[in-house]
């Protein structure tokens, strides 16, 4: 199968900035390294954020742990998205949420990153809520519990938090690449993936 890169090249050059970043963030390690290049080259012409082209360099490569491990860092070292404090080295937690509707239920867990202290008052706020809200329906009545036992066992877990860091280092990778040098953008962005359970 041949490609004809000059159509590939019109059509990524008729996309809108807002797709184009987002392929950048999140799609680019699909694509041909032809593709990648093209992408690469549009966003350096139209003068989006130069950390796309970054993020893009990143993603086209199987990465190291290490490499995985600096981007965990920076996040480590970021001012606590709740209550911006930055003394202390954020944390990631894991909130879990159940809420039954009449016959309905619905579990959904996320990754929380925060300072310490955030992290328990929030994790805490989870549990009466569950505890409350969670056990109303069929299904309720096993991911209620479940919920509440998983909450006590995941505070003896070692190693939960650094896990969970990597993890989200890695599902967000073209973001925080695109991001690293602005602090700000990176609170905000992980503030609203803390809020993407409500
Ligand atoms: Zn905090």
């Amino acid at each position: 199968m041949t490609y004809n890169l000059d159509e590939i090249a019109q059509r990524y050059s008729k996309m809108d900035d807002e797709r184009l970043e987002h392929i950048a963030k999140y799609d680019i390690a699909d694509l041909m390294p032809e593709v990648q290049d093209i992408i690469s080259k549009e966003i350096k012409k139209r003068g989006l954020n130069p950390g796309l082209e970054n993020a893009i360099k990143l993603q086209s490569k199987q990465l190291s742990v290490e490499e995985i491990k600096n981007i965990a860092s920076k996040i480590k070292k970021l001012p606590c998205p709740s209550c911006g404090g930055n003394d202390l080295n954020l944390e990631a937690g894991i909130l879990r949420q159940v809420r039954s509707y009449g016959f309905l239920c619905e579990y959904d867990t996320n990754i929380f990153i925060a300072c310490k202290s955030c992290i328990n008052e929030t994790r805490k706020k989870y549990l009466y809520l569950n505890l409350v809200l969670g056990w109303w329906s069929i299904q309720g009545l096993y991911y209620a519990p479940k919920a509440i036992l998983l909450h006590f066992l995941d505070k003896n877990k070692t190693h939960l938090s650094d896990f969970l860091m990597l993890n989200f280092a890695e599902l967000h990778l073209g973001e925080i690449v695109t991001n690293w040098q602005d602090e700000q953008k990176l609170v905000k962005f992980i503030r609203h993936q803390n809020n993407k359970i409500y």
